[in-house]
């Protein structure tokens, strides 16, 4: 099954770029939610931020098991304790790590009908939240690893890249094209 985007992959610079607030929650909006939780579902994630299809808004899609759900413009008011949790991220696929950050967030946005929410999280929804919010600011989970995890990460992502297979030359005619 064809998803309706494809998962933007680290080393595109819109992953690195802060994601502008939203003014509108209109149709287009809840359209292309439904097009990001399909994309979601289909890799499959439990969140996916607008940056991670290549769109530099600030609003993200989730579902921890009870249900889809949007937040625009998520702000953290609080946090709280400290966390561990093996973190991955669909734009750094195939990598998982153990990473600390607040255990519990408060957090408040708005839904896609345009009501203030304001969410008490802990745990699982809260690490989402934390790590779907990273994504508007262009932060990805491997500025959360100490110096040398990183270089490692980054050693693997690089390697990965030389492996993938140049494509395939067309040919037609006899001739091959670019
Ligand atoms: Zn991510």
């Amino acid at each position: 099954m064809s998803s309706p985007y494809n998962v933007r992959i680290v080393g595109d610079p819109v992953l690195r770029a802060v994601a502008d607030e939203i003014t509108d929650i209109d149709g287009r909006l809840v359209k292309l939610a439904d097009d990001m939780l399909e994309t979601m579902y289909a890799e499959p994630g439990i969140g996916l931020a607008a940056p991670q299809i290549g769109v530099g808004r600030r609003f993200f899609v989730y579902d921890i098991g009870e249900g889809p759900q949007a937040l625009v413009n998520p702000v953290i008011q609080e946090s709280r304790g400290e966390w561990t949790f093996d973190e991955g991220c669909l734009s750094v696929p195939n990598m998982s790590f153990e990473i600390v950050r607040p255990k519990e967030i408060h957090i408040t946005g708005y839904d896609l009908d345009g009501n203030e929410v304001s969410i008490e999280a802990d745990e699982l929804l809260s690490r989402l939240f934390q790590h779907e919010l990273d994504h508007l600011d262009g932060v990805l989970l491997l500025d959360h690893l100490d110096d040398d995890t990183r270089k490692d990460a980054m050693k693997v992502l690089r390697d990965r890249e030389l492996e993938t297979p140049e494509p395939k030359k067309r040919k037609l005619g006899g001739l091959s094209l670019p």
